[in-house]
This record gives C-alpha cells, structure tokens and sequence, in this order.
C-alpha cells in the first residue's frame, strides 16, 4: 500500500471532513473580490496552514491581452429609508453590494433608484451574487421579498463605501518539490465573497491536499495555485510562462462539498494522462461520476487550456456551474456544503495523484507462456474468494500487458479492474521478479528495492 493510500485509508478515523468544513466556514463571512483585502485576508488564513508565498501584482500590469485592474475595497453599504433605518445592509451580508461597485452616497427617489437592484423573483428569498469588474457601475443586491417592501412613492438614502484605486491583486503559491521537476497543479479560485460551494469548498480541500501531500515523499513536484477567477489565473500564467511548460497534469478544482455527484472536465487535449486517471478514479465510487468534454467555457481551465498553453489541466467539481438553482445566491451558504461531501472530495483528489504518481510501465521477465503462478504462490487455491479471484485476474492482465508499451492506467482501463489492485498485483509480480519497471529517471520505489536485491545479491557473490 503506497503512503497516500495509508492516508486515505486512515482518514476516515480522523476527523477530515470536519476540519474541512471548519476552514470554509471560518473564511465565509470575508468580503473577497478579485482584488483588495478580503482577497489578502483569504490567502494570510491559507498561509497560516500551508507554506504559502503571496504575490502582490501592481494595478496597471499588462497579462496578455488583459490588464491587472485597480484595486477593490469596501466598507460598507445599505439602502436606508427617510429616517435612516437600513432596508438593506452590507453588514447582514456582504453579497448585497455588486463586487467591484463604485462609492455611491446620495438620496433618490425609488424609480432612480430601481435600474441598479438586482433580485431573483423565482427565489424571493434568495440574494444574488452579481459583479461589475470591468465596467466601472454600482449596484445594489437584495431578496426580491426585501424589494417588494420598497415603497415606490418614497425616497431612499444610497451609500456604497467602496474604494476602487490604484494598488494590486494578490495571489498565493504553495510549492511542494518532489523527486523530479514535473509539476503537477491544483488550481482553485478565491475571490468569491460568501458563497460556500463556490468556492470556499475547493478552497478548503486545496489548502489541506497541501497540508497532507507535504508530508509525504512523492515522486511529482506539487503547485498549489490561489488565484482570483480569470484575471488570477491569467496574472499567474503571465509570471509564469516557464514554470507552465512543467505542468505534466493539472486539476482545477471548484464546487465540490454539495451533495451532487462528481463532474470532471476533460483537459482540452482528451486524453490527457489526468483526463484518465480522473475517469477511473470517479468510475470507482459508489456512486460513480460524470465525465465531461471539454468545452471553452468553464472555470479557470480555460486558460490553463487556452491554444497558447495548451496544458493537460481539467476540473473537478461535483454540480457544473450554472445548472444548479443555488449557483451564484445567497443559497450557497454553509447549509449547502458538507463535511462528509469535502472529506471524500479531498480522498478523490489523493486518489486521483495516486494514480499519477505510480502509473508505470513494467516488463515481464517471463513473456513466453504465462508463468506457473501456483508454484509461486500467486495463484490461490480452488473455490477461492470473489476478492481473490479479482487479484488473481488482476495479476494476469498485468503479466499479459507488460511488454513496456502498457501503463497500469491503461491495464485498469483494459480489465475495468480498478487501478489500486491493478497496482498491488504489480508489486507482487515485482518482489515476484516475474516484473520489472521501465522508464529511467522515473523507476520506481519497488523497482529500486528489487535492484537493491541484485547488487546485494552481487555483491556477496563477489565476496564468496
Ligand atoms: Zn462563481
């Protein structure tokens, strides 16, 4: 059993998903936008668990084709009534200003006002999650029960205590360096302000992969990314150019602590060594998850995918973005999300890097015939267990497949066995030597172990 699967295995003894929950709730109330404090408060709370360097990129930076905007911050906003009773306040929730509005204080009438409320009449309890990041504009989000109450013949007190102003957008990266320089990314936005699924939970889960895959000895280099929506991830792959061409897989991750099913993405490649071990770790779960195509529209895989960039990056989520009734409103709250659905969104996430990280070929040391298993003890004995009966099988598929052409991904993909006991079945035949890995720089623990065999057993028969 590797390391990781160690952790997956004893997570559900330790309270992960509780954790989970714990550190989404605790960023929750936090006012985040693409830029400005909340954004900074975000990553320091990140910072505080994981190694984290914080980027501060200047208002006015050109990124390809886009500019890093001014900076946003707010402290305040409401609707009052003619004696100064707030009717809507920023202070009960913050998504009732439009992200990015410009200050604002004055007295209007109610047909003034209305063009800049925003509302959702089929949930009139609801409060919508609006932005205005590129137009400079205000605006004003409320229930459509709160609206219903305004009285039109009235006059309302406007204030929007936003500053929108030269300074910078901010970033953060965790870089976890493993035996080789490819790199794998996970790559979560975080400039939503309270809305729980999207995407404090990939927040969340993000932040403690980073804190789990620190401890272990792994074979790829880890990038933790935490980077506002688009203008983020633009920003880092701007800074970033070299450091992308060592992308070998990535996982965007968004919206995975609701109760829906997992949804993956495919890279725009298709058949990209993530886009598989994705599909079979979801394949595995008792209830299994969706794959879906790429498409140019999306989360932050888009620009991981743009042409230019081209990188084998898909996204992991659990509902897709905007089929949902809770998507983008007040609705996405911390009743949304749940500490069962993060914890095993976090264990899908480890199952999936598992994969990458021991996805070799081997080469059958007896390729002609099968070799006599009984004789080795590989073979069971008659009137076996169904669960012995697949190990047997499994340590089949991998002796037929290995001719150094066949990964164990695509002997799990073959057999429909899921990859885990494909795996065991690999390191059997190897300490079996009846196996052998290929690939260089890249032979694995197992492997090393077996030549450390050979030279030990050379090396006595040079001293006999
Ligand atoms: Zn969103």
């Amino acid at each position: 059993m590797t390391s990781l699967q160690q952790t997956i295995a004893q997570s559900g003894s330790r309270n992960t998903g509780g954790e989970l929950y714990d550190f989404a709730a605790s960023l929750f109330p936090v006012c985040r936008s693409i830029t400005g404090n909340g954004l900074r408060e975000t990553l320091r709370a990140i910072g505080a668990r994981i190694p984290l360097q914080i980027h501060e990129v200047p208002s006015g930076t050109p990124v390809f084709d886009w500019v890093v905007p001014k900076e946003w911050n707010i402290r305040d906003a409401y609707i009052a009534d003619e004696q100064g009773r707030r009717l809507v306040d920023f202070r009960g929730s913050n998504l009732h200003v439009v992200n990015y509005s410009i200050p604002i204080h004055a007295r209007m009438s109610y047909a003034e006002l209305k063009p800049y409320l925003h509302t959702i009449p089929e949930h009139p309890e609801w409060i919508p999650y609006r932005t205005s990041y590129y137009k400079e504009d205000w605006g004003l989000c409320l229930a459509h029960e709160q609206l219903q109450k305004l009285d039109s013949h009235e006059r309302y007190e406007v204030c929007i205590d936003s500053s929108l102003e030269e300074g910078a957008l901010t970033y953060g990266e965790c870089y976890l360096p493993g035996q080789i320089e490819d790199e794998i990314l996970i790559s979560s936005h975080c400039c939503h302000p309270s809305l729980a699924n999207d995407n404090l939970s990939a927040v969340s889960v993000a932040t403690f992969l980073a804190d789990e895959l620190a401890k272990h000895s792994l074979r790829y280099t880890y990038r933790f990314v935490f980077a506002p929506g688009t203008i983020g991830a633009i920003t880092w792959l701007a800074r970033n150019r070299e450091a992308a061409q060592r992308i070998r897989h990535g996982l965007v991750l968004s919206g995975i602590g609701n109760a829906d099913r997992f949804h993956y993405k495919k890279s725009r490649r298709g058949n990209a060594e993530i886009d598989r071990a994705a599909a079979r770790v979801l394949a595995q779960l008792p209830q299994a998850g969706t794959v879906l195509e790429f498409s140019p529209y999306g989360y932050d895989e888009r620009q991981y995918c743009s042409p230019g960039f081209n990188l084998p990056v898909g996204c992991l989520m659990r509902s897709v973005w905007g089929t949902f009734p809770e998507y983008h409103t007040s609705a996405d709250n911390l009743d949304f999300i749940h500490a069962a659905q993060l914890a095993e969104a976090w264990r899908v996430c480890l199952n999936i890097f598992d994969v990458l990280e021991s996805n070799y070929a081997y080469r059958n040391l007896n390729p002609f015939c099968e070799p006599q298993l009984g004789r080795r003890d590989l073979y069971g004995s008659l009137g076996c267990s169904p669960s012995i009966a697949e190990e047997i099988n499994a340590r089949l598929w991998v002796l037929n497949f290995s001719d150094g052409n066949h990964s164990l991904l695509d002997i799990a993909e073959r057999s429909g066995i899921a990859f885990s006991i494909i795996r065991e079945a690999a390191d059997l035949l190897v300490r079996k030597q009846l196996l052998v890995a290929v690939g260089g720089e890249s032979l694995r623990r197992e492997q090393s172990h077996a030549s450390e065999a050979v030279l030990t057993f050379n090396t006595t028969s040079t001293f006999r």
